[in-house]
């Protein structure tokens, strides 16, 4: 059944297939897949590699727009391709779960029902903030009430957003147990194929299956062109941290707060005091002040989202679309409509050691 269930993921369009047994990664609570399927026996890992002349068009600020397609269609894939995988096994009589390949968090299982309720609310609040500041419009009282209503009900949640979320599901662990990659110095996963350029999925079941072998020779060349590439500051650039995965250790940058990724990545902020260059941010916010490197930056990013939305505006808009793509997804949403701002971290890390040194060189390059 292993053979078959791997021929159906590369003729769906998979790039990369392997299996994991649930007791090899079940230790942690973020990789435990009982939290999804309860009486998980295996977990089938996949994945589709970026096409890298649009990584090259990315990194080097010529057109966001292709990998941003690349990037939605990709994940399309992978939740086909897992549709395929989960559909054969529950045809063979077992139970099987499709997760989701990315904004798939914890928290929004414990919202359930009030899941809609929070995106909606957050709607009304910014479409009334910019009623509210529109000189032509003037408020209802009923809106008026309602908007101090929305106000008292949705800035303080936002400024308590919280910095680390957990996934439903780690796709990263099962693809280090399957033998797809291992983990890089970056914490992203490296395969010899693609290097980090990769997006992940899994479908996790109650058949027991075959387990593949872990890869034995480590992908990462150490080489900290990640840790460069990074405009947030996450990673340490000289203290470790070990992480086990199905029991091989591995060594990754030990993590700095991850409310500089949030600021970055979400494209809020483009730009530490440090670098001379920066990451796509069209969605930037413009009365930012640059990204404070210290302890400071959680309550920075949190009062950021909160400031966001009290300004209304296209600043409002990114910060719905962050709160919306976390509780509801993203799998349902136009390829065109992914935008990614940063991931430089990932996108460095191409397949060859030339490879990763050139597009550093693209990633810092000056207009
Ligand atoms: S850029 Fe270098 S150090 Fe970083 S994950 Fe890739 S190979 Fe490892
Ligand atoms: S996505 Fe960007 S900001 Fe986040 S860790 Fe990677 S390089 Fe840094």
């Amino acid at each position: 059944m292993e053979d078959e269930i791997k021929k159906i993921a590369l003729d769906a369009g998979a790039d990369l297939v392997g299996i994991c047994s649930a007791d090899s990664i079940k230790d942690k609570d973020f990789s435990d897949p009982n939290f999804l399927l309860p009486g998980a026996q295996s977990i089938i890992s996949i994945a589709i590699g970026f096409d890298d002349e649009k990584v090259r068009k990315f990194i080097s600020k010529e057109d966001r727009m292709p990998l941003s397609i690349e990037e939605g269609e990709v994940t399309k894939s992978l939740k086909r391709v897992g549709e395929k995988i989960k559909i054969f096994l529950e045809e063979k009589g077992f139970k099987a779960y499709n997760c989701d390949c990315n904004f798939n968090y914890r928290f929004t299982r414990r919202a359930g029902a009030r899941t809609q309720t929070v995106v909606s609310s957050l709607r009304t609040l910014i479409d009334l903030i910019n009623k509210e500041k529109d000189e032509n419009i003037e408020l209802t009282k009923g809106e008026v009430k309602t908007l101090g209503r929305l106000k008292k009900m949705m800035l303080p949640g936002l400024r308590k957003t919280p910095m680390n979320l957990i996934p439903n599901f780690s796709h990263r662990c099962a693809a280090v147990a399957s033998g797809l990659g291992r983990i890089g110095f970056s914490g992203n996963v490296i395969t010899e194929r693609f290097g980090a350029r990769i997006l992940l999925n899994s479908i996790i079941t109650d058949a027991k299956l075959k387990s593949d072998k872990i890869l034995e020779k480590h992908p990462c060349f150490n080489c900290k062109i990640c840790e460069k590439s990074c405009q947030g500051g996450l990673f340490s650039k000289e203290e470790t941290q070990k992480i086990n995965i199905a029991g091989i250790e591995e060594t990754i940058a030990k993590r700095n707060s991850y409310a500089y990724c949030i600021a970055i990545c979400s494209g809020m902020v483009g730009q530490n005091k440090f670098k001379e260059w920066s990451i796509w941010s069209p969605f930037r916010f413009d009365d930012i002040e640059r990204l404070p490197l210290d302890d400071s930056v959680n309550d920075y990013v949190q009062n950021m989202f909160a400031k966001a939305v009290e300004k209304g505006g296209d600043e409002a808009e990114n910060v719905f679309r962050l709160v919306s793509n976390s509780f509801l997804g993203r799998n349902d949403k136009l390829s065109e409509d992914f935008r990614p701002s940063c991931g430089f971290c990932q996108l460095v890390c191409g397949p060859t050691m030339q490879d990763k040194k050139e597009s550093y060189k693209l990633i810092i390059k000056k207009e």
